[in-house]
């Protein structure tokens, strides 16, 4: 193989997977973290693995959850045990990605950052430039589209909580608002500390304009109505990139992770797409076969496409519920056919044939990781 020098930008998942596939490849490989690796991290911390793509976590698992709750009027459970969902430590997940990076060969120069204005040197020193660096990424504020994200993205708030989480026990808690606004969680990482967050996920709803002062109010608000109590060990959040980017190579750059905009428009996952397109970055660049497209942005929307039309068109249906409809929705996911009731089968029952298709199709998805027809 030519030898090929390639810098990656960013030690979050997709840099630190491209950075590791790349090395194991045979490609020289750079990476560069503006910070620690595992520091900064804003995340629910729920490994989903919903494309079957990548492997189980190998360091940092809290457990595997086998059971989720979902809550809007009555609360259900949800089995989990066929689909691929831990919960992780990322910090300690990411460091263990970072050594099988090294020790593949890869260089890793962390507290190194990158600024717009580096990227012509490092496009004139390597054959390829990977922009791992979440957003906004560095590539968007050289060409201009810096402001995608936050007009493509969810909003989020979030407490790391200290408390007694052992009610709950190894079970994600979900809550989904009506009218696609998005979803409150609860993940307990162990019984004594959780991740407890909100989110707006219409892009186009007006909430998202909220400002963030009111946005703490209104977690501060759901924490109180669903008695969740605990000490605040740190506040996070932020923009999460759930619609991908259309084009995702500017010459030698190629965008992958929330850079490329590609976590779940449905719930805001993106750990899996990270790893899935900054692997698949280093294989198109190493040329290897399989990989079908000789245009980069065409390989990655060929892969996830299948999974974010489904997600996407469930997203459609869940605007037009309210919130019984949407708690009917969540009794189907359980299979807790009793709780709908004799009334409410009949109520929505031409929604129910209307949106059965595509309710298979994501049923499906969701725990075969199969997504395409
Ligand atoms: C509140 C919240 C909760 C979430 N919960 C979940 C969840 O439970 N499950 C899930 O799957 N996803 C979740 N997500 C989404 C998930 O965190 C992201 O999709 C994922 O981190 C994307 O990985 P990435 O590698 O593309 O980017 P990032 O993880 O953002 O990594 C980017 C890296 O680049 C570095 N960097 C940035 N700029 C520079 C620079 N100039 N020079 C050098 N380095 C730089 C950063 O320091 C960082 O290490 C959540 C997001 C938020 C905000």
């Amino acid at each position: 193989m030519v030898e090929k020098r390639v810098c990656v930008i960013g030690a979050g998942p997709a840099g630190l997977a491209a950075a590791r596939e790349g090395a194991r490849l045979g490609l020289t490989v750079d990476l560069f973290e503006r910070s620690e690796i595992g520091k900064h991290i804003r995340c629910g911390e729920g490994f989903y693995d919903s494309m079957h793509l990548v492997s189980m976590p190998q360091a940092g698992v809290c457990y595997k959850v086998d059971e989720a709750l979902l809550k809007v009027k009555k609360e259900y459970r949800v089995d989990c045990r066929e689909i691929n969902l831990w919960m992780i430590d990322r910090a300690e997940w990411q460091k263990n990605l970072a050594e099988q990076a090294r020790a593949a060969g890869a260089r890793i120069f962390e507290y190194t950052r990158v600024t717009p204005h580096d990227l012509h040197n490092l496009e004139s020193k390597y054959d390829w430039v990977i922009d791992a660096s979440g957003i906004p990424s560095i590539t968007s504020v050289r060409y201009g589209f810096r402001d995608y994200y936050r007009r493509n993205g969810a909003v989020t708030v979030q407490y790391v909580l200290e408390g007694d989480f052992s009610e709950q026990g190894r079970r994600l808690k979900f809550l989904p608002f009506p009218y696609y606004q998005g979803y409150f969680w609860i993940f307990p990482k162990s019984s004594a500390i959780a991740n407890v967050g909100f989110g707006y996920f219409d892009p186009d709803g007006e909430e998202r304009n909220l400002p963030g002062r009111l946005m703490w109010n209104w977690l501060d608000q759901l924490m109180a109505r669903e008695k969740v109590t605990g000490k605040v060990l740190r506040k996070n959040g932020g923009i999460v990139p759930i619609r991908m980017r259309e084009r995702l190579q500017y010459g030698k750059l190629l965008l992958v992770g929330d850079a490329a905009g590609c976590a779940s428009p449905l719930h805001g996952g993106g750990i899996d797409a990270a790893l899935i397109t900054g692997r698949q970055a280093v294989r198109w660049i190493a040329g290897i076969e399989g990989l079908r497209n000789r245009d980069f942005s065409g390989e990655i929307w060929r892969i996830l496409y299948p999974k974010l039309e489904i997600e996407s068109r469930v997203c459609q249906i869940w605007k037009e519920l309210d919130q019984e409809a949407v708690d009917v929705a969540a009794a189907l996911i359980a299979m807790n056919y009793k709780e709908i009731g004799f009334r409410k089968w009949i109520r929505y029952s031409p929604w129910l044939a209307r949106n059965f298709r595509i309710g298979m199709r994501l049923r499906r998805g969701l725990t075969t990781g199969r997504w395409t027809n």
